[in-house]
């Protein structure tokens, strides 16, 4: 498939075939990196999810009485054909959502990779527990079976990561899928149905639908047959899909937005930090749920830090997202950088003072792409919105705290708890920063550093449930409890 010159028509996947949306209707795809128009994807109705329901509901039968050794291999030849295609697919990314092409190939796809190898091989480690209760002769044991037909929507930061990260487990468990990529980044989940077709993937266990959130992602939530949702997604779209998905008794797992405290003690290592933080602000421009969006510095070493952060934030280069060099690539949409700007524009009201970047950039060719500096802003009030709302761009906040106690406290003193990182050497530190931390994942002295064995998810607003490991299995099967009375020895 040529990518990179042609306009590109991306299809709904439904029942391992390619097919157009059923009202012939298409939504534009745009390229951020130039802001042209590069292809077309189906702005799927109501029909489209019904037709992949049917698919998914005819494969279930089959699919979900398969060996777990079927299962597993079919999962780690989609591994390999990812890997692969690396090259192919890391370049579709780039182009499909701005970040730096090197980014792509050394994380997104890889990683996509991985999630599929690790479920491949945890189906086959994942077992149930059995009760007996004494005293009765009765044997209890959990059967965990598949659920059914389940939807998975997602979003476009980490677009084939996060959508492999969901129907990997879901499909090991024995499920059959009506998955919705974000119709900002559809690319690569649309060769994905490729590759599994290729991999033998029985038709109808894994059907894609492509369309807005409001309506194709809505008909997925509301499909009265669909009786579980996994979601990545902003804060307030999981607040409309819970109240949709509660009164219907759907399972649901909601992984949403954060605004996470990057707190700096000064008897950390300084280098790691440092470089690590520059990361951890900036990766893939910002646009990572778990970035660390608000620095908290111990006063002693704020304005050292201060300086050398500005330093070597300063040495980033933001440019065209196919260039190796390039170390900030364009923001996801015209629309996204205009609200990230927008939080910019708010600064010095909000009493900031900017330190670094603030503006867009005009790249050389790529005259109309979404880019934008990174930029530093320093606050003082934690209540300001900078603080509080996800900017989910490459913008953060500094500030400076006097003790451990106010360092906690501006940590937990936002509606969000989905990640922190702490940098210190004190153990006793560590270990009361890691117990009271209002967060689901506390890196020390690293950041974003994944097994995928651990549970992942947030606490307070920023989701419900946890994905990764057995917990994915988890939430992928419906236990049931089998309890079995034996006549007692005579
Ligand atoms: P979004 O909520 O706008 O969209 C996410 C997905 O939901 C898309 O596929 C979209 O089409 C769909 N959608 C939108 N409205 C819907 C509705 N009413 N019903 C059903 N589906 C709907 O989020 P986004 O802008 O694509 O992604 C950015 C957000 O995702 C940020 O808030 C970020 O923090 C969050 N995020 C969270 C995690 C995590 O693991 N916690 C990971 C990545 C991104």
């Amino acid at each position: 498939m040529e990518l990179m010159s042609k306009m590109m028509t991306i299809k709904n996947y439904i029942n391992g075939e390619f097919v157009n949306p059923t009202q012939d209707n298409w939504l534009d795809n745009y390229n951020p990196s130039n802001g042209e128009i590069y292809g077309q994807i189906p702005n799927s109705t109501q029909d489209d999810v019904e037709n992949a329901y049917q698919a998914a509901a005819k494969a279930f039968l089959s699919w979900s009485n398969t060996t777990l050794e079927e299962r597993s291999n079919i999962l780690s030849k989609i591994a390999d054909l990812i890997l692969q295609k690396i090259d192919f697919l890391a370049a579709a990314e780039s182009k499909d959502n701005g970040k730096p092409i090197l980014l792509a190939k050394q994380v997104d796809i890889p990683r996509a990779a991985s999630n599929f190898q690790f479920f491949a091989n945890a189906i086959t480690q994942f077992s149930s527990e059995s009760h007996e209760s004494v005293g009765f002769n009765a044997m209890n044991f959990t059967l965990r079976q598949p659920i059914g037909v389940v939807g998975c929507i997602s979003p476009w930061n980490l677009p084939l990561y996060l959508f492999t990260w969901k129907i990997a487990p879901a499909i090991a468990a024995g499920n059959c899928l009506v998955a919705k990529p974000s119709e900002i980044t559809p690319m690569t989940a649309y060769l994905l149905g490729e590759i599994c077709n290729e991999a033998g993937l029985p038709k109808g266990v894994l059907n894609i639908v492509h369309g807005l959130g409001t309506s194709t992602g809505q008909a997925i939530v509301t499909h009265p047959k669909i009786k579980a949702i996994s979601f990545t997604g902003g804060t307030k779209t999981g607040a409309q899909i819970a109240k949709i998905a509660a009164p219907m008794f759907k399972k649901l797992s909601l992984e949403l937005g954060g605004k996470n405290p990057n707190i700096i003690f000064a008897d950390g290592d300084y280098d790691k930090m440092l470089t690590t933080t520059v990361r951890s602000s900036f990766s893939n421009q910002g646009q990572i749920c778990l970035c660390g969006s608000r620095i908290l510095v111990e006063e002693s070493i704020y304005e050292k830090f201060k300086f050398d952060f500005i330093q070597k934030v300063s040495e980033l280069k933001v440019g065209n997202p196919s260039s190796l060099d390039t170390n900030i690539g364009a923001l996801v949409s015209a629309a996204h950088l205009q609200k990230v700007k927008s939080y910019i524009d708010i600064a010095e009201n909000e009493g900031g003072k900017i330190l670094f970047g603030g503006d867009s950039v005009t790249v050389k060719n790529f005259e109309n792409g979404y880019y934008l500096q990174p930029t530093i802003i320093e606050v003082s009030d934690n209540n300001c919105r900078l603080n509080q709302e996800e900017i989910f761009g490459p913008v953060v906040t500094l500030m400076s705290f006097k003790t451990d106690e106010e360092a906690l406290f501006l940590a937990n003193d936002v509606k969000y708890g989905l990640s922190a990182t702490l940098w210190t050497n004190n153990l006793n530190r560590t270990m009361q920063f890691s117990k009271q931390l209002q967060a689901g994942i506390v890196w020390v002295n690293t950041w974003m550093l994944r097994d995928l064995r651990t549970p992942f998810g947030g606490a307070k607003d920023s989701g419900v449930g946890r994905e990764g490991g057995f917990e994915a299995l988890r939430f992928f099967t419906e236990p049931k409890n089998i309890c079995i009375q034996y006549e007692s020895p005579s």
